[in-house]
């Protein structure tokens, strides 16, 4: 088998990264191997895991105080600074072992009122447990092959096998105060018995290593996570695999489907739901071709902490046919309602039993597992369902391991609600606010620049997730990338029907569905109609002003369909829609057309939820003005360029920003269909009627 973890310490880097950080020696090098450690996501994963190192410093008054620098929440170990470890006072925490009790608000507190510099994050849940083992770096992960073991009912017997001597057990207890002192007390007896532990290993949860340096407490971890892997290679006997065909081409046709069921089921408005992001990769089909893979996906979490990122249990759709996508659509409506069900009555059940009440977390799957297709993470941005998915590849990969090499067993329902429901944890998930246009998936085509570009910005703004679609692919993406996580791109010519779709199915794929297209794309052509200049330009603008727009048009509307969950089609129309001007006619006769279109599709997909709506903007300093065609604008209505701009009831230049502001209105007017807002500065001629 191949190690998935190596030893990747460097004596030149370490120097290096020690004179970078220019801070304590011993934090500087505390901070080295945490980021070594957090690189590395068969060890730990978004914010899991937790490193520590013992040290003195000088407080204000100049006296010398022992400190635990030890992580701070809301730190990821992987790109953590040295304000990510904060300094504790050591000894006032070391005295609270003597407690027989300390309740976690309590215990936080305390952890807080100790800290050097009161600003500091909140030290990590596992302070106490750095603190009373008497070792100077000690580091904690939460290694995939030492769950593989750790979750097994004989997992002590393996890892004694495994570690010899050198380990020390610690069944399992919930993180906190207990968990602290009983690994310090496993500890100590274990000394007491004349033995030199080296390896901390707490059953269904993870592993402690520790040493005289931070060198030696990573050797060791990397060691020890290499050896439970030597373990599971020698132990492996393989479970069947039911032979699957990759059906990814279904992907975009599959999940939309998924992610409007989600939304009905969740609650979310129409045009709003949940982002679904999709992975496949070749061991994930394998997974879920495995015949025990059902089995295995309902045992629950590979270690407590999962919990608050992929809920309790994964929706597995074992036997899901994709041939009859109506049929597919109602079993999932029927499976996320009773998974749903059966969530809720985990939680009435876990309540009673422990004679707690607390508010219910919301019922539906946080991953859907789609036998031949992939693993769909559900979050309510990308990033927060790409955690999800990244946390859920390791839990197949441990779920796989632990199954190959006897019986997975990992932490019961009953732990795992405390876990789940306990405050310390739940602080860990970062709460989105409610933004206008949260939850909603847009589509913007032309968006490299102009009033697409200003669009695509003020939707990213306003919270929504983006795919910028553009024939300049490079501007495109320069954009995405400008705009962060929640952009994506794709080269799009609207007039080809195929890309289009493309475009489209690229919404899907990349976050899930669709909610909102703005369909903007489009070029102005002048000439005269009874020239034949002027019938070829009409002939072309009809394909760019009108046919195109239908070409996106459709394609959303068939992603609507499958979602059922509304949508909303917002078109970018012209004043010349409604007031031409001298020698434009290729160009007004496709824009009034295109208001035309926008209105049938109101009239057509309104019963079905979708509204249709339309901005009549004019006179906008965009690319559409290239190449001397204000100048030739102007000329025609007898001004100069500025005043061109300017010609209107307010004397005011209209900004791409205010056609922007006008789309986000519509993509939230839930109540309005057929409808054309005029952003033009005011032009009698030109009122919609
Ligand atoms: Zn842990």
């Amino acid at each position: 088998m191949l190690s998935r973890v190596e030893n990747r310490y460097n004596d030149a880097e370490a120097v290096q990264a020690c004179k970078e950080l220019n801070v304590d020696g011993v934090l500087a090098m505390r901070t080295y191997t945490a980021r070594l450690l957090g690189k590395n996501p068969n060890l730990v994963l978004h914010g899991g895991g937790n490193t520590s190192a013992k040290s003195k410093t000088v407080d204000r008054l100049g006296r010398e105080v022992d400190v635990l620098y030890v992580k701070g929440s809301g730190w990821d170990l992987a790109t953590i600074d040295p304000p990510g470890h904060p300094a504790v006072r050591l000894q006032p925490i070391l005295e609270l072992r003597g407690l027989d009790d300390l309740a976690d608000e309590d215990m936080v507190s305390e952890l807080r009122r100790n800290l050097l510099d009161p600003f500091a994050p909140t030290p990590s849940v596992e302070t106490l447990l750095h603190a009373f083992l008497p070792a100077r770096f000690i580091d904690h992960t939460h290694a995939d092959a030492v769950l593989a073991l750790a979750d097994q009912p004989d997992a002590e017997e393996i890892c004694r096998k495994v570690y010899g001597e050198a380990l020390v057990w610690v069944p399992y207890v919930m993180p906190g105060f207990g968990l602290a002192k009983r690994t310090a007390d496993a500890f100590d007896e274990a000394v007491r018995h004349g033995k030199t532990p080296r390896v901390i290993v707490l059953e269904k949860h993870g592993i402690f290593t520790f040493g005289e340096s931070a060198k030696e407490s990573y050797a060791r971890m990397i060691e020890a996570v290499t050896r439970a892997e030597r373990a599971i290679a020698d132990r492996r006997h393989t479970v069947a695999v039911m032979p699957g065909t990759r059906l990814g081409s279904m992907e975009s046709r599959v999940v939309p489907r998924l992610r409007g069921a989600l939304a009905r089921a969740g609650g979310f408005a129409p045009e709003r739901g949940p982002v679904v992001v999709v992975r496949n990769e070749d061991f994930i089909l394998e997974f879920m071709s495995r015949r025990d893979a059902r089995h295995l996906v309902s045992t629950g979490c590979v270690t407590p902490d999962h919990v608050i990122r992929t809920g309790p249990e994964a929706l597995f759709l074992e036997g899901a046919e994709y041939n009859d996508l109506e049929r597919l659509g109602v079993r999932l409506d029927s499976e996320i309602a009773s998974h749903s069900r059966k969530y809720d009555e985990y939680f009435d059940e876990m309540c009673q039993l422990k004679g707690v009440s607390k508010k219910r977390l919301p019922g539906w799957p946080r991953v859907v597992l789609l036998p031949n297709l992939g693993m769909c993470a559900v979050g309510a941005t990308v990033e927060e369902a790409n955690v999800v998915a990244d946390v859920y590849e390791h839990t197949m990969f441990v779920m796989a391991d632990a199954a190959d090499v006897g019986k997975f067993k990992p932490v019961s329902r009953e732990d795992l609600f405390d876990v789940e429901y306990w405050s310390l944890e739940q602080a860990k998930v970062k709460r989105t606010t409610a933004s206008r246009l949260g939850g909603a998936i847009a589509l913007v085509t032309g968006a490299a620049n102009g009033i697409g570009l200003a669009t695509a910005e003020a939707f990213i703004a306003h919270g929504a997730h983006v795919v910028l679609s553009d024939r300049d692919g490079a501007g495109a993406e320069q954009a995405a990338t400008r705009l962060g996580p929640r952009a994506s791109f794709v080269r799009c010519d609207v007039t080809i029907e195929s890309e289009a779709r493309a475009a489209v199915a690229h919404a899907s794929r990349t976050f899930g569905g669709l909610d909102i297209v703005v369909s903007n794309a489009g070029t102005a052509s002048e000439g005269k109609l009874d020239t034949r200049e002027g019938a070829d330009a009409l002939r072309s603008s009809l394909e760019t002003n009108l046919l195109s727009h239908n070409h996106t048009a459709r394609a959303a509307a068939e992603v609507f369909a499958a979602q059922r969950h509304g949508g909303c089609l917002l078109f970018n129309a012209s004043k010349s829609a409604f007031a031409p001007g001298p020698g434009f006619g290729p160009y007004a006769v496709a824009k009034s057309a295109l208001i035309s279109l926008m209105r049938q599709y109101a009239i057509d997909s309104g019963p079905s939820g979708v509204r249709s709506n339309a901005v009549n903007a004019d006179r906008i300093r965009t690319g559409l003005f290239g190449d001397g065609f204000a100048e030739s604008r102007a000329r025609a209505r007898g001004l100069s360029v500025e005043e061109y701009f300017k010609t209107n009831l307010l004397h005011r230049e209209v900004s791409a920003k205010d056609v922007a502001d006008a789309f986000v209105y519509l993509a939230e007017a839930r109540s309005t269909t057929g409808c054309v807002i005029t952003v033009d500065g005011g032009n009698a001629q030109a009122f919609p009627r």
